[in-house]
C-alpha cells in the first residue's frame, strides 16, 4: 500500500456540489445551501428523497438511506469502499479540477449523524487513586486522564469502578461501572445503552493528528496502550465490531492495527474482525502469544509489540 492518500485532504478540496455535478446529478434549491432531487444512487422515483447540503458538504437520501460525505456519495455510486473513492476523487480532483468547498468543511469527527444523546450528569466524587486501579497497573495520572475512578455515591453505579463513555464528539454519554469485588454483574451499564454504537476512547483518538488507529478489547488494554505513547487508541468494549463502531472508526481513520487478547476469544473476533475491515481499509493485525493480554504488558513491551505496525504507518503518511 505505497500510494497512501489522505483522506482529511482530499476531502478538503473537493465539494460535493462539484462530485454531483460530475456524476450529472441534478437537484432543485431548496433552501440556503439546500438541494434536494431524485436518488442518484437507488434510482427511485421519489423526486425530493435525496437531500444535499452544500455548506456543510453533506448528502443524506430519506428513501434508501444512503448517506454521508463526498467520500461516502461516490463510495455508494461506484459500489467500492472509501479508500477506493478516495483514490477516485483524487483523480477527479487531479483530472477535472473540482473546486473547493464553500465553506470549510467540519471535523469528520462531527459530520457523522450522532447517534447517542449526552448525559445530562456527571458522576461527582470518583476516587482515580482507588487501589484496584493501581492492582491494574493504571497511574493516577493516567486514571485522572480518562476520568476513571471509584465511585461510592447513590445509584447504579455505586461501590464500582466507573468508565466516562463518550460520543465521537467528545460528549459524556453514560458511564460503565466494573465491580472491584466479586459482585455480579461484573459490568454494569445504564438499560437502553447502545453499545454497539460507540467505542470507548474514540473521541481522544479522534482528535490526534493520527490516520491509524489502535483497536483493542478492553478499558483496561485502552489505559495501557494511551499511557505508552499510543494515543490513537480504542476500545471495542467487548471482542464484537458492530458495523455502527465500524463505520465511526472507519469515518475517522484510514488504518486499523487490530491488538485483542491472546486467547481463543480474541483469535476468532480477531478473524472476523479482520474480515469485515479488509474490504474496506488496510489492517494489521498484532497477533499476542497465547494467554498475553495488552493490559498485562509494560508500556515498554506495548511499544515494542506495536512497533512494526506504527512503523509501517508512517510510510504510509
Ligand atoms: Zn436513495
Amino acid at each position: 500500500m505505497s500510494n497512501w492518500l489522505d483522506f482529511r485532504l482530499i476531502k478538503r478540496e473537493a465539494d460535493l456540489e462539484s462530485v454531483l455535478r460530475h456524476y450529472g446529478v441534478e437537484l432543485r434549491r431548496s433552501g440556503k445551501d439546500q438541494y434536494r432531487g431524485r436518488c442518484p444512487i437507488h434510482r427511485g422515483e421519489g423526486r425530493d428523497a435525496f437531500h444535499a447540503n452544500t455548506a456543510r458538504n453533506v448528502f443524506y437520501c430519506f428513501a434508501c438511506g444512503a448517506g454521508g460525505t463526498v467520500l461516502d456519495f461516490i463510495a455508494d455510486m461506484e459500489r467500492c469502499s472509501l479508500y477506493e473513492a478516495a483514490e477516485k476523487l483524487e483523480t477527479m480532483i487531479s483530472s477535472f479540477g473540482l473546486s473547493r468547498p464553500a465553506a470549510k468543511e467540519k471535523e469528520l469527527v462531527t459530520e457523522r449523524r450522532k447517534v447517542s444523546s449526552p448525559l445530562a450528569f456527571s458522576l461527582r466524587g470518583i476516587d482515580c487513586a482507588h487501589p484496584y486501579l493501581a492492582e491494574r497497573g493504571i497511574s493516577k495520572e493516567t486514571a485522572l486522564t480518562f476520568g476513571v475512578g471509584f465511585y461510592t455515591g447513590p445509584g447504579l453505579m455505586q461501590r464500582r469502578l466507573v468508565f466516562p463513555i463518550h460520543n465521537v464528539a467528545g460528549e459524556l454519554i453514560a458511564y460503565c461501572g466494573r465491580s472491584v469485588d466479586q459482585t455480579q454483574p461484573r459490568y454494569r451499564v445504564p438499560p437502553g445503552f447502545a453499545k454497539s454504537e460507540v467505542l470507548f476512547n474514540l473521541h481522544r483518538a479522534a482528535a490526534t493528528e493520527e490516520t491509524s488507529v489502535v483497536t483493542v478489547e478492553g478499558f483496561f488494554d485502552c489505559m495501557k496502550v494511551h499511557p505508552a505513547g499510543i494515543q490513537p487508541v480504542v476500545a471495542l468494549m467487548g471482542v464484537v465490531l458492530y458495523e455502527p463502531q465500524c463505520c465511526a472508526l472507519l469515518g475517522r481513520f484510514q488504518q486499523v492495527i487490530l491488538m485483542l487478547d491472546g486467547d481463543v476469544a480474541g483469535r476468532r473476533a480477531t478473524k472476523i474482525i479482520a474480515a469485515r475491515l479488509r474490504p474496506r481499509c488496510p489492517i494489521h493485525v498484532v497477533e499476542l502469544p497465547f494467554g498475553v493480554q495488552p493490559d498485562q504488558l509494560s508500556a515498554q513491551e506495548i511499544r515494542e509489540i506495536l512497533a512494526p505496525a506504527m512503523q509501517r504507518r508512517l510510510a504510509l503518511r
